[in-house]
Order: structure tokens, then C-alpha cells, then sequence
């Protein structure tokens, strides 16, 4: 697991940039969305879990025109009913 300790200044409009390295090493990318749990007096940011668009599942998700779709339903498609 890779730790980082770093500092960055909130925006007059609340805003914090993460930095690069933070973003490359957790995968997050632009349009990813993020949980906010406020923890005591800290702040937890992780990658929000995202569900499929046609059944709600959160098992092996797969990009699909700006939608999650998992294999169980990308598999169910691709044979038919
Ligand atoms: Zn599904």
C-alpha cells in the first residue's frame, strides 16, 4: 500500500486539487466519482462504488458508452435470451 502526505489549499469555492501522483496511483480519472466521509475531525475521499446501469450489481464492471454495465448482463447480451 502506498502512503502519501501532502497538503493543499481549499478554494474560495471549496475546491482541492488532488494532486497527479495521488490521482495515478488510486486510478482516478476525470468524471470518476467520489465518496466524502467525514471521519472524526478528518476527511476520507474514495473511489465511489458505481453499479451497473441495467441490474444494479457492483461485481466486475466494465465501461460501456458513459454507463457501468457488469459481465453477468455484458455476457446475458452477447448470447441473448
Ligand atoms: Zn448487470
Amino acid at each position: 500500500m502506498t502512503s502519501f502526505a501532502t497538503a493543499r489549499r481549499i478554494d474560495a469555492l471549496g475546491r482541492v486539487v488532488l494532486p497527479a501522483d495521488v490521482r495515478k496511483v488510486l486510478g482516478l480519472n476525470p468524471g470518476d466519482l467520489l465518496a466524502i466521509e467525514v471521519n472524526g475531525e478528518g476527511i476520507v475521499l474514495s473511489k465511489a462504488w458505481t453499479h451497473c446501469a441495467l441490474c444494479g450489481s457492483h461485481d466486475q464492471l466494465s465501461d460501456y458508452r458513459d454507463k457501468q454495465v457488469c459481465r453477468t448482463c455484458v455476457e446475458t447480451l452477447s448470447v441473448g435470451p
